[in-house]
């Protein structure tokens, strides 16, 4: 027999296209179309439906970016429309090919109530089912005027820079009639069409679909395919009808809409796209029982909750059904590679604290699809808030490596064990396709194993979620030979089966190093700086006001700690803290870091000021938890002059000698520092001939994504800034040298101290730049003396290793890497820290080989500034200040340390008396991350510690007041037995015992006596 598959593809696609989906709707009729322009931000739905309307006609333009149009449509169901399913289409001007990321409406009745989302392919308002004919048509659309990027440098990012064109043109606005045979025949066709050409053409399956298909076609008269549909749909009856063989992958399906919480948009706009999304959701939920929708982010709840509260109402109706299920339990989907460790725990409690609050409802997975590499903290720290599943999809992005499995449990770097699941379809946002599918399956790592995965379907980021063409997709591949069985349910309920059918998967231990978004450590400076700041502020604010509540009865500022954490953690969003959002994103960020540091400011000074009372004694609060100066940790005290020698300084035409008698460090009259002799180890801390604190330069034009990737060959060319504008030596203080320097280039001015203080074994560094390249990576450069095979870096709660080698594709992907406030080299006797108060982009290399033989010098190198064009053109332009330091002769506690000091400087405050810390912690090993009062209200002090070096660690936790009971607890501060078994305490008087392991965070939940 003679055949032609592919003539019968572009038969079966060009009728779909040009016969089928245009019969869809039929019987068009016009509606009258009123329009109110709104240039600036949008207005609550009352005050939409309430502006002065003028006619509009369809063809019109409107919509300068981030503008919003109130459309009124009104009209009469025609009597020709009795009977039929009756529907208002509105096309805004929408791109035909995507699903979304341009404009967007809500569409509302006359009273103001939400009906549906606008968008490309759910462009629809129900008007009448079945319609009696001659029902008053009046339907009002809140249009946003979202301009679209497609990653061409543009001045759309802010509304101030956007201009007044109209971006769009309404080019539709009509009744007509759905008519469901044909829409129910477009979806047989299109399911079994896609299912055919994932089969092989050796596969009977392939032929019979195929066969049936043509012969529908053969039957069908194009010039009446309603008139048609019924019987076409009897002839496809029987092919459709074949169930899944006995051995089909199964699918479970959860319907979902990934919503960055900013970033093409701002804030303000990812509000309204929840509404429009949820507002979709629960239309489509009264219609399809079945349907699942998977949504996570107690942020975007809280926001719909404030803005659009009957949107809310219905929503909290389809979560009491099972329809709607809160997943996650985070406040929002944050990176996890720089938020530090109490505020990963934060994004968890607060999150999970909500849905509890609103739904009375505990995710027990953590729903992270889209972040940009996760921190190999995170399975503790989720098995401590009552997680037990870890799902996400972006390891599929790895330029180099392929992940190796789909179901595994994810060990971090405690231990801890989390039952991970990766999509294998690679998406977040599936429209179940036959490709999507069938990829899925053929791309399933763990076959032979488990026989399930789970795919998440709906259009995100303003597609509208789930449409009702992709729930009439997951009834067709239900149960269909040749498709994975596909069943809508949650995701509890698939890692629940997942887990129960695998519970010998894999063990993928460490961090999931995303092998992409590099430079999402370094992009938008001022974000990285903003939450580190106010991370330390948050944690200065809770232990003062924890301290001041118990010591001197000041109010805990509960609601004002709480409502600082939310805008911290919605700034820890996976484009907003890496900085991969467009301008007015980061411009708007950038002013809640200023406001936030203000009002922390304004909670730490009064606490202190309680806590000290009146008087002028000189004090100082150390809020780091080690002693710092004579100050104990986290305790209010007069601090000590350091007893060590004054620091001499000597210049002289080979540059100047700072010597403390410690330290003996050489600057040279470029500015770099040549020479670091340790004085008590009595060894150079810099490889010969290298000089250290060089600043780089490199060309960072990435391949792919502008504000998102440093790609590796940034390395081939380097420019060292060495010429001096202008370089002062600063005697004036015997107990801190300072050599200020000022060098130019191009545009770009850096200003650089280096200082060298008495008694310590620190070169301090404090650079500002005035940064005006484009394009460009700035890094400084230290190359120190040490023969490492790895450099250790903090993370939340301890720290992680990497290979400064390159031995295998996993080694050489991470050339560029993140760390928290200190990264580490050493070899056995001797190590040197790195610490930052500001930055996390890392790179560490072996030094080259020279000649080949003998030991390897080990270069760091921070990343300090990126200048990207995209999304934001003028990334980083302007000025920056930076803060590090060399900790010579530092093993891993040092690092610890000096990475909290750098961070927690004293705070200098007159009062009375010193104040005695609430705890006090015997091993510098423990370290303390967080004292604050329980969220409970019940004035219980809550304090969260981990074991730092990543060994056993036995400690005494004393209290300053009297204990009236203990208790392990969860992270969200719930006694918890099975966590309790791991951390067996002993109370005695004041004092609790205990033994970490490693890496163990243990929250402890001290009840104050004769409360
Ligand atoms: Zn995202």
């Amino acid at each position: 027999m003679h055949r032609s598959l592919s003539s019968l593809t572009q038969r079966i696609e060009r009728a779909l296209d040009e016969r089928l989906v245009p019969a869809i709707y039929r019987d068009v009729a016009p509606v009258h179309v009123e329009a109110a322009h709104l240039p600036g931000e949008p207005i609550p739905a009352r005050e939409g439906l309430a502006l002065a309307y003028q006619p509009f006609t369809v063809g019109q333009p409107w919509g300068p970016a981030w503008s919003t149009t109130w459309f009124r449509f009104t009209g009469e169901v025609p009597e020709r429309m009795r009977g039929g399913r009756v529907e208002l289409l509105v096309d805004l001007g929408f791109e035909k090919a995507g699903p979304g990321f341009r404009s967007e409406g809500l569409a509302y009745t006359a009273d103001g109530t939400p009906i549906k989302g606008i968008e490309p392919r759910t462009a629809y308002v129900p008007v009448a089912r079945p319609a009696a004919g001659g029902e008053r048509v009046e339907v009002y659309v809140e249009a946003a005027a979202n301009p679209r990027f497609t990653g061409v440098v543009t001045p759309l990012g802010d509304r101030e820079t956007a201009g007044d064109l109209p971006l769009y043109r309404l080019d539709r606005a009509e009744l007509a009639v759905l008519d469901e045979e044909v829409h129910a025949l477009v979806l047989d066709v299109k399911v079994l069409h896609e299912l055919a050409l994932t089969l092989a053409e050796t596969d009977p399956r392939r032929h019979q679909i195929q066969r049936a298909l043509e012969q529908m076609l053969d039957h069908l008269d194009v010039a009446d395919v309603s008139g048609g549909a019924a019987a076409a749909r009897a002839r496809l009856a029987g092919v459709l009808a074949a169930p899944a063989v006995p051995s089909a992958h199964q699918v479970y399906a959860v319907g979902h809409a990934h919503i960055d919480s900013a970033w093409l948009w701002p804030v303000r706009e990812t509000i309204r796209k929840c509404s429009r999304t949820f507002s979709n959701v629960v239309a489509l939920a009264d219609e399809y029982p079945e349907l699942v929708f998977a949504c996570s982010s107690a942020q975007q709840y809280a926001w719909t909750r404030q803005h659009h509260p009957q949107v809310y109402r219905r929503v909290a109706e389809k979560v009491a059904t099972g329809q709607f299920v809160p997943v996650g339990g985070m406040w929002v989907e944050s990176d996890t590679n720089m938020p530090g460790g109490e505020a990963m725990v934060r994004q968890f409690t607060q999150g999970k604290r909500f849905f509890a609050a609103e739904f009375g409802v505990e995710p027990r997975e953590v729903w992270l699809p889209d972040s940009f590499g996760y921190s190999a903290a995170l399975p503790q720290l989720a098995r401590l808030a009552g997680f037990r599943w870890f799902l996400s999809q972006k390891m599929s992005w790895n330029q180099t490596n392929r992940f190796p499995h789909h179901t595994f449990w994810w060990e971090g770097i405690d231990g801890s064990r989390v039952f991970t699941h990766f999509p294998p379809a690679d998406t977040y946002s599936s429209e179940l396709s036959g490709r999507e599918l069938a990829y899925g399956v053929g791309n399933f790592a763990e076959h032979g194993r488990s026989t399930r995965s789970l795919l998440p379907f709906g259009y995100g980021d303003g597609g509208g979620g789930p449409t009702r063409e992709m729930l009439e997709t997951a009834r067709r591949v239900a149960d269909l030979e040749g498709s994975p069985r596909v069943v809508v349910r949650t995701p509890a309920e698939f890692f629940a089966e997942a887990e129960r059918e695998y519970p010998d998967a894999p063990v993928w231990s460490g961090e999931m190093y995303l092998e992409f978004h590099r430079g999402t450590y370094t992009s938008q400076s001022a974000m990285k700086r903003g939450n580190r700041r106010t991370e330390h502020l948050l944690r200065e604010a809770e232990l003062w006001c924890a301290t001041a509540a118990l010591r001197a009865g000041h109010p805990y500022p509960y609601e004002e700690l709480d409502a600082i954490w939310q805008e911290t953690l919605l700034l820890q969003f996976h484009d907003i803290l890496p900085g991969s959002s467009i301008a007015w994103v980061h411009r708007e960020a950038r002013q809640t870091y200023a406001g936030l540091a203000e009002r922390l400011e304004a909670l730490v000074g009064p606490a202190l000021t309680a806590l000290a009372g009146p008087g002028s004694v000189p004090l100082a609060g150390n809020a780091a938890p080690h002693d710092h100066a004579g100050v104990p940790a986290l305790g209010l005290a007069a601090p000590t002059v350091v007893d060590a020698p004054d620091v001499s300084v000597r210049t002289g035409p080979d540059g100047t000698v700072l010597d403390n008698g410690l330290l003996r460090v050489t600057v040279d009259a470029d500015g770099t520092v040549s020479s670091i002799r340790d004085l008590v180890a009595d060894r150079e801390v810099l490889r010969a001939g290298a000089a250290a604190n060089v600043l780089q330069l490199h060309p960072d034009t990435p391949n792919r994504f502008d504000a998102w990737d440093v790609d590796e060959f940034y390395r081939n060319r380097r420019q060292d800034l060495t010429g001096v504008a202008e370089l002062v030596v600063e005697t004036d203080d015997p107990r801190r040298a300072r050599v200020r320097m000022t060098r130019r280039d191009g545009e770009s001015t850096y200003t650089q101290t280096v200082s060298l203080a008495a008694g310590e074994r620190v070169l301090r560094f404090a650079t500002e730049v005035d940064w005006q390249q484009r394009e460009t990576l700035l890094k400084v450069a230290f190359p120190i003396d040490v023969h490492a095979a790895h450099s250790s870096s903090e993370i939340q709660f301890g720290h992680l290793q990497r290979p400064t080698h390159t031995n295998t594709s996993w080694d050489a992907a991470k050339f560029e890497i993140c760390a928290h406030r200190w990264l580490h080299v050493g070899e056995p006797g001797y190590g040197v820290a790195l610490v930052n108060d500001g930055t996390y982009g890392h790179d560490v290399t072996r030094d080259p080989p020279g000649d080949g033989l003998g030991a390897r010098g080990t270069t760091v190198r921070l990343s300090l500034l990126r200048g990207p064009r995209y999304p934001d053109p003028d990334t980083d332009r302007g000025r920056h200040r930076f803060g590090y330091a060399l900790v010579c002769g530092a093993e891993i506690l040092d690092a610890v340390r000096e990475g909290y000091r750098m961070n927690l400087p004293l705070r200098r405050h007159t009062g009375g008396a010193p104040v005695a810390p609430l705890v006090e912690v015997s091993n510098p090993a423990v370290v303390v991350e967080s004292v604050k009062l329980a969220d409970d209200r019940s004035g219980d002090v809550v304090v969260r510690l981990y074991e730092a070096l990543g060994g056993r660690a036995h400690t005494r936790l004393t209290a300053s007041f009297d204990l009236a009971r203990v208790d392990v607890c969860d992270l969200l501060e719930r006694p918890d037995a099975e966590i309790a078994a791991l951390a067996p305490i002993a109370v005695e008087g004041g004092a609790v015992d205990l033994t970490l392991t490693p890496f163990q965070v243990v929250t402890l939940r001290l009840t104050p006596a004769g409360r």
